[in-house]
């Protein structure tokens, strides 16, 4: 039976461990093929509302655009 020469270290499985944890939980954005701005795969794009080309969700837009420029 095979058996590992040296014992493995706190910080060894620490790093191990850190290492599985991060790959659950990271975060891969790509580029909108609509808008170009930053999405999430297999989601919905947040700032323009499309899914494989399709409008899903509708985003009010000119709400937006007045508030900010009566801010500006
Ligand atoms: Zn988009």
């Amino acid at each position: 039976m095979a058996v590992p020469k040296k014992a493995t270290s706190p910080s060894r499985k620490g790093k191990r461990r850190a290492g599985q944890h991060h790959k659950l939980y990271r975060k891969h954005p790509i580029s909108c093929p609509n808008c170009g701005d930053f999405t999430l795969p297999h989601s919905v794009c947040p700032s323009c509302g499309t899914f494989k080309g399709m409008e899903v969700i509708k985003i009010k837009v000119a709400e937006e655009e007045a508030s900010s420029e009566s801010e500006a």
